[in-house]
């Protein structure tokens, strides 16, 4: 089933038994990226805030095995998948491998979604934890960086698992969602998933 036509058959939510939404700490405002922002502002997840139809549960993978601010991290020789298979490698952008601290923070929230029985995830992408539709291959600050499709290693946990994942950037989804959390939220039927969207077909070359 697709992202959205899940989310279409979501329960509508009341206060008393609200959607549990799984979302990466930073795109409710937290201050937990690398660099000790907040990795920018991002109004798609913001606005959950302020709906009592929804649970909202933060969390930082990359925070909790390693604390804020850190350095930048990205997957080499694979997707999160990959490195959940020991077939990839996490590595700092000065070459520290932070695999198995990657592995931990993963399972950790997972761990996390199974015990609130979460609805849906949302994540920044991107990101080599949080990543759901793209990330980078190898170092994001090589001269040729490079994405590839995938997802990062906590979001690949948590797909393994079953639970449905998607980014900030997936504004067809979103809109349902919204739909879903006020009734009175009027589809904007020319939004588009991260997929749908011009730069992603070009580079990835999908006609
Ligand atoms: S690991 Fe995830 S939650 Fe933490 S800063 Fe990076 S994208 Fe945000």
């Amino acid at each position: 089933m697709t992202d959205i036509n899940y989310i279409k058959l979501l329960k509508i939510p009341t206060k008393e038994n609200p959607l549990k939404i799984l979302v990466s700490s930073c795109l409710t405002g937290i201050l937990c990226g690398y660099d000790g922002t907040a990795n920018g502002e991002y109004p798609s997840v913001l606005k959950l805030l302020n709906h009592n139809t929804v649970k909202l549960i933060k969390f930082c993978p990359e925070e909790y095995s390693f604390g804020s601010p850190r350095e930048m991290c990205d997957i080499h020789g694979g997707t999160g998948f990959d490195v959940l298979n020991g077939n990839a490698k996490v590595l700092t952008e000065s070459g520290i491998d932070w695999t198995e601290g990657m592995i931990k923070a993963s399972e950790k929230m997972l761990e996390i979604a199974t015990k609130e029985a979460v609805d849906l995830a949302i994540m920044m992408d991107v990101s080599a934890a949080c990543g759901s539709q793209v990330i980078y291959s190898g170092n994001r600050f090589a001269e040729n960086k490079i994405y590839q499709i995938g997802a990062g290693v906590s979001a690949a946990q948590l797909i393994n698992a079953g639970f449905k994942v998607i980014s900030q950037r997936d504004y067809a989804s979103l809109e349902v969602l919204y739909s879903k959390i006020d009734p009175h939220h009027i589809i904007n039927k020319n939004a588009l998933d991260h997929h749908e969207i011009d730069w992603y077909k070009t580079y990835f070359n999908i006609k």
